[in-house]
């Protein structure tokens, strides 16, 4: 599979490693956001959150480890040298995956940053109450159906 994830996991392509187990690998983004910027990754090729699969019990398992060690890695970070830390989640082209192998980035965040933190957020506008309350609706029966569909929880 020509993945470039894969590869830094079997050592085809090196990278400044932060935490390993036998599931889950941390390492620092080749082109960071700030510095300390790490991606934290399944050892099990799933291209993307809503990808993950939830009917055996051992993938449920495997990504409850990796959201365990985003929060780990977000505390070490914290702990060792930021002020506060970005979890950051893209899933699909539109959002901005560009590596097709889920992964969490944990953005380091320091108070005297010279990258504020700016999220692009108010652009969009719902034209009417009504048309807010439709893709809450929408949201909702959504949710429902995977929740059935899925019967995890
Ligand atoms: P995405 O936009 O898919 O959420 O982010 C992919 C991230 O992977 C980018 O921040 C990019 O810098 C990082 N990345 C891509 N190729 C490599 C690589 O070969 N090594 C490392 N360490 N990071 C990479
Ligand atoms: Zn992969």
């Amino acid at each position: 599979m020509d993945c470039v994830f894969c590869k830094i996991i079997n050592g085809e392509i090196p990278s400044v490693k932060v935490y390993e187990n036998d599931h889950i690998l941390a390492f620092l983004d080749i082109n960071p956001m700030e510095k300390g910027h790490v991606l934290v990754i399944p050892k099990q090729h799933w291209p993307s959150l809503p990808e993950v699969p939830v009917d055996d019990s051992s993938d449920v398992a495997m990504a409850e480890e990796l959201y365990y060690m985003v929060r780990v890695i977000a505390k070490a970070c914290i702990r060792s040298f930021a002020d506060g830390a970005n979890i950051l989640q893209c899933n699909g082209e539109a959002a901005g995956q560009t590596v097709f192998h889920l992964h969490f980035h944990v953005i380091p965040r320091c108070k005297d940053s010279s990258h504020p933190l700016s999220f692009d957020s108010g652009h969009a506008h719902y034209d009417s109450d009504e048309e807010r309350a439709q893709y809450a609706e929408k949201l909702r029966t959504a949710i429902a159906k995977i929740l059935a569909e899925e019967k995890v929880l």
